[in-house]
Protein backbone atom coordinates (compact mmCIF):
# COMPACT_ATOMS: atom_id res chain seq x y z
CA UNK A 1 0.00 0.00 0.00
CA UNK A 2 1.35 3.74 -0.59
CA UNK A 3 0.66 6.61 1.76
CA UNK A 4 1.80 10.28 1.46
CA UNK A 5 3.93 9.75 4.82
CA UNK A 6 4.62 7.03 7.10
CA UNK A 7 5.50 7.44 10.59
CA UNK A 8 7.27 4.91 13.13
CA UNK A 9 6.31 5.28 16.68
CA UNK A 10 2.80 6.59 18.00
CA UNK A 11 3.72 8.41 20.89
CA UNK A 12 3.10 12.40 21.26
CA UNK A 13 5.42 13.58 18.56
CA UNK A 14 3.93 10.75 15.82
CA UNK A 15 0.88 11.29 16.98
CA UNK A 16 0.58 14.55 16.29
CA UNK A 17 2.69 14.71 13.31
CA UNK A 18 0.16 12.58 11.76
CA UNK A 19 -3.00 14.07 13.00
CA UNK A 20 -1.48 17.41 11.38
CA UNK A 21 -0.38 16.05 8.45
CA UNK A 22 -4.12 14.24 8.24
CA UNK A 23 -5.52 18.22 8.85
CA UNK A 24 -3.56 19.07 5.70
CA UNK A 25 -5.31 15.96 3.58
CA UNK A 26 -2.19 14.04 3.61
CA UNK A 27 -2.93 10.24 3.47
CA UNK A 28 -0.79 9.26 6.78
CA UNK A 29 0.14 5.59 8.19
CA UNK A 30 1.22 5.64 11.41
CA UNK A 31 2.91 2.20 12.94
CA UNK A 32 3.26 1.72 16.74
CA UNK A 33 5.00 -1.46 18.40
CA UNK A 34 2.89 -1.86 21.13
CA UNK A 35 -0.77 -2.95 21.45
CA UNK A 36 -1.71 1.23 21.91
CA UNK A 37 -0.59 4.03 20.92
CA UNK A 38 0.58 6.93 23.31
CA UNK A 39 1.46 4.56 26.52
CA UNK A 40 4.03 7.56 27.94
CA UNK A 41 1.17 10.07 27.56
CA UNK A 42 -1.50 7.73 29.29
CA UNK A 43 1.58 7.57 32.39
CA UNK A 44 2.75 10.98 32.17
CA UNK A 45 2.82 13.19 35.45
CA UNK A 46 1.20 10.76 37.62
CA UNK A 47 -1.68 9.84 35.22
CA UNK A 48 -2.69 13.45 34.61
CA UNK A 49 -0.26 14.38 31.89
CA UNK A 50 1.68 17.32 32.43
CA UNK A 51 0.85 18.52 28.86
CA UNK A 52 2.86 21.78 28.22
CA UNK A 53 3.69 24.98 30.10
CA UNK A 54 2.72 28.40 29.88
CA UNK A 55 6.85 29.31 30.19
CA UNK A 56 7.86 27.79 27.50
CA UNK A 57 11.14 28.88 25.64
CA UNK A 58 14.45 27.97 23.99
CA UNK A 59 16.63 27.93 27.21
CA UNK A 60 14.44 25.23 28.63
CA UNK A 61 15.80 22.90 26.45
CA UNK A 62 19.03 21.24 26.43
CA UNK A 63 20.97 20.17 23.28
CA UNK A 64 24.38 20.87 21.66
CA UNK A 65 22.55 23.38 19.46
CA UNK A 66 20.17 25.33 22.09
CA UNK A 67 19.18 27.70 19.50
CA UNK A 68 17.54 24.90 17.42
CA UNK A 69 14.26 23.94 18.78
CA UNK A 70 13.58 27.88 18.80
CA UNK A 71 11.40 27.72 15.39
CA UNK A 72 9.54 24.94 15.93
CA UNK A 73 8.55 26.27 19.38
CA UNK A 74 7.57 29.18 18.06
CA UNK A 75 5.02 27.96 15.03
CA UNK A 76 3.29 25.90 17.38
CA UNK A 77 3.21 27.04 20.84
CA UNK A 78 1.34 26.46 24.27
CA UNK A 79 -1.40 28.46 23.46
CA UNK A 80 -1.73 26.63 20.28
CA UNK A 81 -2.02 23.00 22.41
CA UNK A 82 -4.31 24.50 24.87
CA UNK A 83 -6.66 26.01 22.68
CA UNK A 84 -7.04 22.15 21.38
CA UNK A 85 -7.51 20.96 24.95
CA UNK A 86 -10.17 23.18 25.52
CA UNK A 87 -11.73 22.30 22.17
CA UNK A 88 -12.09 18.86 23.24
CA UNK A 89 -13.29 19.89 26.50
CA UNK A 90 -10.82 18.58 28.52
CA UNK A 91 -10.48 20.27 32.40
CA UNK A 92 -7.22 21.69 33.19
CA UNK A 93 -5.35 23.37 35.63
CA UNK A 94 -2.25 25.25 36.43
CA UNK A 95 -0.48 23.27 39.08
CA UNK A 96 2.80 25.68 39.89
CA UNK A 97 5.24 27.38 37.67
CA UNK A 98 2.80 27.21 34.63
CA UNK A 99 2.86 23.73 34.71
CA UNK A 100 -0.60 22.71 32.83
CA UNK A 101 -2.47 19.22 33.57
CA UNK A 102 -5.17 17.82 33.24
CA UNK A 103 -7.60 17.92 35.85
CA UNK A 104 -8.58 14.42 37.50
CA UNK A 105 -7.15 11.20 37.99
CA UNK A 106 -6.23 9.05 35.61
CA UNK A 107 -7.23 12.09 33.41
CA UNK A 108 -3.97 11.86 31.19
CA UNK A 109 -6.02 9.45 28.77
CA UNK A 110 -8.09 12.49 27.62
CA UNK A 111 -5.20 13.75 25.67
CA UNK A 112 -4.45 10.14 24.00
CA UNK A 113 -8.10 9.91 23.27
CA UNK A 114 -8.23 13.33 21.79
CA UNK A 115 -4.97 12.70 19.92
CA UNK A 116 -6.74 9.63 18.26
CA UNK A 117 -9.68 11.93 17.67
CA UNK A 118 -7.97 14.12 15.83
CA UNK A 119 -6.34 11.37 13.76
CA UNK A 120 -9.32 9.63 12.88
CA UNK A 121 -10.60 13.17 11.72
CA UNK A 122 -7.73 13.49 9.30
CA UNK A 123 -7.92 9.80 7.90
CA UNK A 124 -4.87 8.80 9.57
CA UNK A 125 -4.40 5.14 9.14
CA UNK A 126 -3.14 3.26 12.89
CA UNK A 127 -1.45 0.25 12.73
CA UNK A 128 -0.49 -1.54 16.74
CA UNK A 129 1.09 -3.81 17.20
CA UNK A 130 3.35 -3.58 14.33
CA UNK A 131 7.60 -4.43 14.46
CA UNK A 132 9.15 -2.57 11.95
CA UNK A 133 12.20 -4.74 10.70
CA UNK A 134 13.84 -2.85 7.83
CA UNK A 135 13.80 0.41 6.25
CA UNK A 136 15.52 1.23 3.12
CA UNK A 137 14.96 4.07 0.48
CA UNK A 138 15.05 4.16 -3.69
CA UNK A 139 12.70 6.80 -5.56
CA UNK A 140 10.61 6.28 -1.98
CA UNK A 141 10.62 5.11 1.19
CA UNK A 142 10.09 0.70 1.68
CA UNK A 143 9.26 -0.05 5.17
CA UNK A 144 9.45 -3.83 6.16
CA UNK A 145 7.20 -4.88 8.93
CA UNK A 146 5.38 -7.90 10.05
CA UNK A 147 2.22 -6.57 9.04
CA UNK A 148 3.40 -6.52 5.31
CA UNK A 149 5.51 -3.90 3.34
CA UNK A 150 4.29 0.15 2.96
CA UNK A 151 6.03 2.67 0.58
CA UNK A 152 5.71 6.41 0.58
CA UNK A 153 7.55 9.22 -0.23
CA UNK A 154 8.38 10.60 3.14
CA UNK A 155 8.71 9.26 6.60
CA UNK A 156 9.12 10.29 9.80
CA UNK A 157 10.89 8.65 12.60
CA UNK A 158 9.26 9.35 15.64
CA UNK A 159 10.35 6.62 18.01
CA UNK A 160 10.94 8.16 21.12
CA UNK A 161 14.46 7.62 23.00
CA UNK A 162 15.43 5.13 25.05
CA UNK A 163 14.17 5.81 28.77
CA UNK A 164 11.42 3.37 30.16
CA UNK A 165 12.30 0.13 27.96
CA UNK A 166 9.19 -1.37 29.45
CA UNK A 167 6.97 1.06 28.03
CA UNK A 168 8.34 0.44 24.17
CA UNK A 169 11.51 2.46 24.04
CA UNK A 170 14.18 1.26 21.33
CA UNK A 171 17.32 2.89 19.62
CA UNK A 172 15.17 2.15 16.21
CA UNK A 173 15.33 5.71 15.19
CA UNK A 174 19.39 6.22 16.10
CA UNK A 175 19.56 3.07 14.29
CA UNK A 176 17.68 4.24 11.03
CA UNK A 177 19.40 7.95 11.36
CA UNK A 178 23.04 5.96 11.69
CA UNK A 179 21.77 4.01 8.36
CA UNK A 180 21.17 7.08 6.60
CA UNK A 181 24.93 8.99 8.00
CA UNK A 182 23.46 10.90 10.43
CA UNK A 183 24.80 11.56 13.45
CA UNK A 184 23.80 10.76 16.88
CA UNK A 185 24.86 12.50 20.16
CA UNK A 186 25.24 10.13 22.57
CA UNK A 187 21.81 9.19 24.46
CA UNK A 188 22.12 9.31 28.51
CA UNK A 189 19.53 8.97 30.79
CA UNK A 190 17.71 12.50 32.20
CA UNK A 191 15.64 13.88 34.69
CA UNK A 192 16.35 10.66 36.27
CA UNK A 193 17.32 10.00 40.52
CA UNK A 194 21.66 10.17 41.51
CA UNK A 195 22.79 7.82 43.40
CA UNK A 196 25.43 8.71 45.55
CA UNK A 197 28.96 6.92 47.19
CA UNK A 198 28.58 4.68 49.46
CA UNK A 199 29.82 7.29 52.12
CA UNK A 200 26.98 9.58 51.35
CA UNK A 201 24.74 6.82 51.48
CA UNK A 202 25.42 5.86 54.98
CA UNK A 203 23.61 8.49 56.00
CA UNK A 204 21.42 9.55 53.15
CA UNK A 205 19.57 6.53 52.83
CA UNK A 206 18.53 6.76 56.50
CA UNK A 207 16.30 9.88 55.33
CA UNK A 208 14.80 8.29 52.83
CA UNK A 209 11.05 10.37 51.87
CA UNK A 210 12.58 12.99 53.51
CA UNK A 211 11.98 15.92 50.95
CA UNK A 212 13.66 19.62 51.55
CA UNK A 213 13.73 22.53 49.39
CA UNK A 214 16.78 22.81 47.83
CA UNK A 215 19.12 25.00 45.64
CA UNK A 216 21.31 22.31 42.73
CA UNK A 217 23.67 23.52 40.80
CA UNK A 218 25.81 21.59 37.98
CA UNK A 219 27.59 22.14 34.98
CA UNK A 220 26.02 25.70 34.64
CA UNK A 221 22.90 25.11 35.46
CA UNK A 222 21.26 26.01 38.97
CA UNK A 223 17.79 24.68 39.98
CA UNK A 224 15.98 25.79 43.33
CA UNK A 225 12.90 23.25 44.16
CA UNK A 226 12.72 20.47 46.53
CA UNK A 227 15.22 17.17 47.15
CA UNK A 228 14.08 13.98 48.08
CA UNK A 229 16.23 11.44 49.87
CA UNK A 230 16.01 7.79 48.59
CA UNK A 231 17.35 4.36 49.73
CA UNK A 232 20.27 4.97 46.84
CA UNK A 233 20.88 8.67 46.54
CA UNK A 234 19.06 11.52 45.92
CA UNK A 235 15.38 12.40 43.83
CA UNK A 236 12.91 15.06 43.54
CA UNK A 237 12.07 17.69 40.78
CA UNK A 238 15.90 19.80 41.91
CA UNK A 239 18.08 16.69 41.69
CA UNK A 240 15.82 15.55 38.29
CA UNK A 241 16.07 18.77 36.29
CA UNK A 242 19.91 18.73 37.89
CA UNK A 243 20.18 15.59 36.31
CA UNK A 244 20.28 16.31 32.99
CA UNK A 245 23.13 18.65 32.87
CA UNK A 246 25.00 15.98 35.09
CA UNK A 247 27.90 14.24 33.66
CA UNK A 248 29.88 10.92 34.95
CA UNK A 249 32.35 11.81 37.77
CA UNK A 250 31.00 15.72 37.85
CA UNK A 251 30.50 16.94 41.48
CA UNK A 252 26.84 18.61 42.16
CA UNK A 253 26.48 21.34 44.74
CA UNK A 254 23.66 21.61 46.99
CA UNK A 255 22.61 24.37 49.65
CA UNK A 256 20.22 23.08 52.24
CA UNK A 257 19.74 26.42 52.98
CA UNK A 258 18.74 28.58 50.36
CA UNK A 259 16.62 30.89 52.29
CA UNK A 260 19.71 32.21 54.07
CA UNK A 261 22.72 33.29 54.35
CA UNK A 262 26.43 31.95 54.80
CA UNK A 263 26.26 34.10 58.46
CA UNK A 264 23.02 32.83 59.38
CA UNK A 265 24.56 30.78 62.22
CA UNK A 266 26.41 33.92 63.32
CA UNK A 267 23.40 36.14 63.52
CA UNK A 268 21.24 33.84 64.91
CA UNK A 269 24.50 33.69 67.93
CA UNK A 270 23.87 37.76 68.29
CA UNK A 271 19.94 36.67 69.28
CA UNK A 272 20.16 33.34 71.15
CA UNK A 273 23.79 32.41 72.15
CA UNK A 274 22.39 29.59 74.26
CA UNK A 275 20.32 27.69 71.31
CA UNK A 276 22.62 24.90 69.42
CA UNK A 277 23.07 24.05 66.07
CA UNK A 278 20.96 21.49 65.15
CA UNK A 279 17.69 23.33 67.15
CA UNK A 280 18.69 26.48 64.44
CA UNK A 281 18.80 24.13 61.51
CA UNK A 282 15.61 22.63 62.28
CA UNK A 283 13.98 25.82 62.18
CA UNK A 284 15.40 26.02 58.24
CA UNK A 285 15.26 22.24 57.50
CA UNK A 286 13.08 19.13 58.16
CA UNK A 287 14.48 18.34 61.71
CA UNK A 288 16.08 14.48 60.77
CA UNK A 289 17.84 16.46 58.06
CA UNK A 290 18.92 18.64 60.45
CA UNK A 291 20.27 16.19 62.74
CA UNK A 292 22.20 14.96 60.15
CA UNK A 293 23.55 18.10 58.86
CA UNK A 294 25.09 18.92 62.17
CA UNK A 295 26.32 15.74 63.24
CA UNK A 296 30.00 16.57 63.07
CA UNK A 297 29.63 20.09 64.30
CA UNK A 298 29.97 21.14 67.90
CA UNK A 299 27.17 20.45 70.00
CA UNK A 300 27.65 23.64 72.05
CA UNK A 301 25.53 27.02 72.33
CA UNK A 302 26.05 29.31 69.72
CA UNK A 303 27.87 31.64 72.19
CA UNK A 304 30.19 28.92 72.94
CA UNK A 305 31.47 29.32 68.97
CA UNK A 306 34.03 31.46 67.28
CA UNK A 307 31.94 33.77 64.15
CA UNK A 308 34.13 32.23 61.78
CA UNK A 309 33.80 28.50 62.81
CA UNK A 310 30.17 29.48 62.66
CA UNK A 311 30.75 31.70 58.94
CA UNK A 312 32.39 28.56 57.71
CA UNK A 313 29.29 25.77 58.67
CA UNK A 314 27.08 28.04 57.14
CA UNK A 315 29.36 28.50 54.17
CA UNK A 316 29.33 24.52 53.67
CA UNK A 317 25.82 23.85 54.66
CA UNK A 318 24.63 26.09 51.70
CA UNK A 319 27.58 24.43 49.61
CA UNK A 320 27.58 21.11 49.57
CA UNK A 321 29.98 19.52 47.57
CA UNK A 322 28.41 15.70 46.49
CA UNK A 323 29.93 13.42 43.28
CA UNK A 324 27.25 11.24 42.65
CA UNK A 325 28.35 7.76 41.52
CA UNK A 326 25.94 7.00 38.62
CA UNK A 327 22.07 7.96 38.20
CA UNK A 328 19.28 5.30 38.14
CA UNK A 329 19.48 4.63 34.52
CA UNK A 330 17.24 4.63 31.64
CA UNK A 331 14.93 2.24 32.97
CA UNK A 332 14.02 5.20 36.37
CA UNK A 333 14.49 8.24 33.55
CA UNK A 334 12.01 10.06 31.99
CA UNK A 335 13.37 11.11 29.05
CA UNK A 336 16.85 10.63 26.87
CA UNK A 337 19.27 13.23 26.58
CA UNK A 338 21.34 13.53 23.43
CA UNK A 339 19.76 12.02 20.01
CA UNK A 340 19.91 12.48 16.60
CA UNK A 341 22.06 15.29 16.19
CA UNK A 342 20.39 18.61 15.28
CA UNK A 343 23.01 19.74 12.90
CA UNK A 344 21.88 17.16 10.06
CA UNK A 345 18.30 18.42 10.53
CA UNK A 346 16.20 21.69 9.09
CA UNK A 347 14.91 23.05 12.35
CA UNK A 348 11.94 24.84 10.30
CA UNK A 349 10.62 21.12 8.93
CA UNK A 350 12.75 18.67 11.41
CA UNK A 351 13.46 17.01 7.78
CA UNK A 352 17.35 15.73 7.12
CA UNK A 353 19.38 18.00 5.32
CA UNK A 354 21.02 15.64 3.37
CA UNK A 355 18.40 12.69 3.10
CA UNK A 356 15.10 14.29 1.16
CA UNK A 357 11.66 13.09 2.68
CA UNK A 358 13.35 11.80 5.58
CA UNK A 359 12.21 13.18 9.20
CA UNK A 360 13.23 13.19 13.10
CA UNK A 361 10.57 14.39 15.69
CA UNK A 362 10.12 14.41 19.55
CA UNK A 363 12.26 12.81 22.02
CA UNK A 364 14.48 10.66 19.05
CA UNK A 365 15.89 14.34 18.59
CA UNK A 366 19.09 15.95 20.26
CA UNK A 367 16.76 18.28 21.76
CA UNK A 368 15.73 17.59 25.83
CA UNK A 369 13.31 19.74 27.85
CA UNK A 370 13.01 20.38 31.53
CA UNK A 371 10.84 18.74 33.62
CA UNK A 372 7.30 20.51 33.79
CA UNK A 373 5.62 19.65 30.68
CA UNK A 374 8.50 20.98 28.10
CA UNK A 375 9.25 17.72 26.75
CA UNK A 376 5.78 17.67 25.42
CA UNK A 377 5.54 20.51 23.95
CA UNK A 378 8.33 19.93 22.60
CA UNK A 379 7.11 16.48 20.88
CA UNK A 380 3.50 18.60 19.76
CA UNK A 381 6.17 21.49 18.17
CA UNK A 382 8.54 18.89 16.24
CA UNK A 383 5.67 17.23 15.40
CA UNK A 384 3.86 19.86 13.93
CA UNK A 385 6.37 21.11 12.05
CA UNK A 386 7.16 17.72 10.21
CA UNK A 387 3.53 17.15 9.86
CA UNK A 388 3.14 20.85 7.67
CA UNK A 389 6.07 19.62 5.54
CA UNK A 390 5.80 15.98 4.50
C1 LIG B 1 6.95 8.23 33.54
C2 LIG B 1 7.05 9.40 32.61
C3 LIG B 1 6.30 10.54 32.85
C4 LIG B 1 6.42 11.66 32.01
N1 LIG B 1 5.66 12.75 32.27
C5 LIG B 1 5.78 13.84 31.47
C6 LIG B 1 4.95 14.98 31.67
O1 LIG B 1 4.06 15.00 32.55
N2 LIG B 1 5.16 16.07 30.86
C7 LIG B 1 6.08 16.06 29.84
O2 LIG B 1 6.22 17.06 29.14
N3 LIG B 1 6.83 14.96 29.59
C8 LIG B 1 6.70 13.86 30.37
N4 LIG B 1 7.44 12.75 30.10
C9 LIG B 1 8.31 12.76 28.89
C10 LIG B 1 7.44 12.50 27.66
O3 LIG B 1 6.61 11.39 27.90
C11 LIG B 1 8.30 12.24 26.42
O4 LIG B 1 9.26 13.26 26.27
C12 LIG B 1 7.43 12.17 25.18
O5 LIG B 1 6.50 11.12 25.31
C13 LIG B 1 8.27 11.96 23.92
O6 LIG B 1 7.40 11.80 22.84
P1 LIG B 1 7.87 10.96 21.58
O7 LIG B 1 6.64 10.81 20.73
O8 LIG B 1 9.08 11.52 20.99
O9 LIG B 1 8.25 9.53 22.17
P2 LIG B 1 7.31 8.46 22.88
O10 LIG B 1 6.13 9.11 23.50
O11 LIG B 1 8.21 7.65 23.72
O12 LIG B 1 6.74 7.60 21.67
C14 LIG B 1 7.56 6.78 20.89
C15 LIG B 1 6.71 5.64 20.41
O13 LIG B 1 7.43 4.89 19.44
C16 LIG B 1 7.19 3.52 19.65
N5 LIG B 1 8.30 2.78 19.08
C17 LIG B 1 9.57 2.69 19.52
N6 LIG B 1 10.29 1.93 18.70
C18 LIG B 1 9.45 1.53 17.70
C19 LIG B 1 9.60 0.71 16.53
N7 LIG B 1 10.77 0.15 16.24
N8 LIG B 1 8.54 0.51 15.74
C20 LIG B 1 7.34 1.06 16.03
N9 LIG B 1 7.13 1.84 17.12
C21 LIG B 1 8.18 2.07 17.93
C22 LIG B 1 7.11 3.39 21.17
O14 LIG B 1 6.42 2.23 21.54
C23 LIG B 1 6.36 4.67 21.53
O15 LIG B 1 4.96 4.47 21.52
C24 LIG B 1 7.31 11.62 30.90
C25 LIG B 1 8.04 10.47 30.65
C26 LIG B 1 7.91 9.36 31.48
C27 LIG B 1 8.70 8.13 31.15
Amino acid sequence: MTYDSIVIGGGAAGLFCALAAGGRGRRVLVLERNREVGAKIAISGGGRCNFTNLHTTPDRFLSANPDFARSALARYTPANFIDLVERHRIPYYEKTEGQLFCEGAGAARAIVRMLLDECAAGGVEIRTGCTVGSVSSGARFRIESDQGTFEAPTLVLASGGLSIPKLGATDFAYRIARQFQLPVVEPRPGLVPLIVAPDDRAWMSALSGVSTPVRVETGGAIFREAALFTHRGLSGPAILQASSYWRDGAHITIDWIPDASDDVLVARKRARPKARIKTVLAEMVPTRLAAALSAAVPDRGLGDIKDETLHEIGRRLGSWRLTPVGTEGLPKAEVTVGGVDTAALSQRTMEARDVRGLFIIGEAVDVTGWLGGYNFQWAWASGWAAGMAV
